[in-house]
């Protein structure tokens, strides 16, 4: 029983490293040093450090009154919108960035879709003077501008990867070949809880300082052990595995996991993994994910560049297959309305992916006992201009 990951890389039948032979002896040595280097009193005093005066944390965990009213319940928000950067994605690359200096890489290489990914990846070279090389589709290039900017600013360098639809797997299948050819100097920095053993588990242990901060706050603020349900978007999980974290194994909590459905499951317009996926390999990893008959990857859609993602990483197919997790899914048009609603309600504009999360309130049972946690995962400055398309303003 249980729900972390076992010594083969394993969250019940999925996740291990699907790798070429090639990568081997790059995850081979992540492997072999990670938990040893995540311990240390050396590591957790410089990540706690960069956490509390570059990300500012703790963030707050927030008493949404008005939301509570209208829904019931007492429900607040993990305020993951307030960090530098502007998302909870900055956790995992102030950790990596550590890890890959204390493995004595010089060259940073990441992927990223939408551009967040990549940013919060540029951000911390930058602070950290490493060399930052980011591969993005062609298209993702043109489609999220503002972010390229942002990392040319920061001084890394985009590669654009153009083969196939010209997207996320293609720049991942980039990045992967530039590991393979520089396996000694560089190190890969993954930015949600997906790819080969031990990725997974060493994004959702950074990311973990989500739960291990709500523990406390909500301790603090009602007393309570333990918050009735938390609820997060999944687009690769890991926003959803540092809330849930700390509460695994604690199974009165109701773990509610979000996915987009896009245009709805059914469209084809959809990146409701857990609803039309089926077991497979993705990103050196076994879980489930969005194909054809023939195994091909196919592409996914959300209004959301971050859950517009056709996997999910193995601990939330894991969570979803045992039913400790509870998956549902918002459309683009709910999660919209329900940006709009938030904003109206607390004054807070989060990002649509967090969005997706909170749509969900009108959709579960809650009890005027119940204690809810929403993990508020970004603020909406980088979504303003689908917000003003969608909204006319
Ligand atoms: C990237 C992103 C997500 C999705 O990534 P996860 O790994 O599923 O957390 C969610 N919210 C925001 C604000 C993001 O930037």
């Amino acid at each position: 029983m249980g729900y972390s990951v076992d010594k083969n890389g394993f969250y019940g039948d999925f996740g291990g490293a699907f790798i070429p032979e090639l990568l081997f002896p790059n995850v081979k040595e992540l492997e072999d040093n990670y938990i040893q280097i995540l311990e240390s009193d050396e590591f957790q005093r410089e990540y706690k450090n960069l956490l509390k005066d570059y990300v500012g944390r703790p963030s707050p965990l927030y008493l949404a009154k008005r939301l509570s009213e209208k829904y019931g319940g007492t429900i607040y928000l993990k305020r993951e919108d307030l960090n530098h950067t502007g998302a909870h994605k900055v956790n995992n690359t102030v950790g990596q960035i550590l890890l890959a200096q204390k493995l004595g890489k010089k060259r940073i290489i990441a992927e990223t879709g939408a551009g967040q990914h990549g940013v919060a990846t540029a951000t911390v070279c930058a602070l950290m003077d490493l060399e930052c090389i980011v591969y993005m589709g062609e298209i993702d290039i043109e489609r999220q501008a503002p972010n390229v900017a942002r990392m040319k600013m920061l001084g890394a360098e985009v590669r654009p990867a153009t083969s196939g639809s010209k997207t996320l797997k293609d720049a991942t299948n980039e990045a992967i070949r530039d590991w393979i050819n520089n396996p000694e100097d560089t190190y890969y920095l993954i930015g949600s809880v997906v790819g080969p053993h031990p990725y997974p588990d060493l994004v959702a242990r950074l990311q973990a300082v989500i739960s291990e901060e709500m523990k406390i706050q909500l301790k603090e603020k009602t007393g309570k052990e333990n918050p009735d349900k938390i609820i997060a978007c999944v687009g690769g999980g890991s926003n959803a595995a540092g809330a849930y974290y700390h509460y695994l194994d604690d199974e009165d909590v109701e773990l509610i996991a979000v996915e987009a459905s896009g245009k709805g499951v059914d469209t084809g317009e959809t990146a409701a993994t857990t609803t039309i996926g089926t077991p497979g390999i993705i990103h050196g990893s076994k879980t489930l994910l969005m194909q054809d008959d023939f195994g091909q990857i196919t592409e996914p859609y959300s209004i959301s560049a971050g859950l517009d993602y056709p996997g999910i990483g193995p601990l939330h197919a894991h969570l979803f297959a045992s039913h400790r997790g509870v998956f549902l899914s918002a459309t683009d048009k709910e999660a919209l309305d329900s940006a709009l609603e938030l904003t109206r309600l607390e004054g807070i504009i989060p990002a649509l992916e967090s969005a997706h999360a909170l749509a969900v309130l009108s959709k579960i049972e809650i009890k005027d006992t119940d204690t809810i946690v929403v993990n508020l995962s970004g603020r909406g400055d980088k979504d303003m201009e689908t917000y003003q398309r969608e909204l006319g303003y």
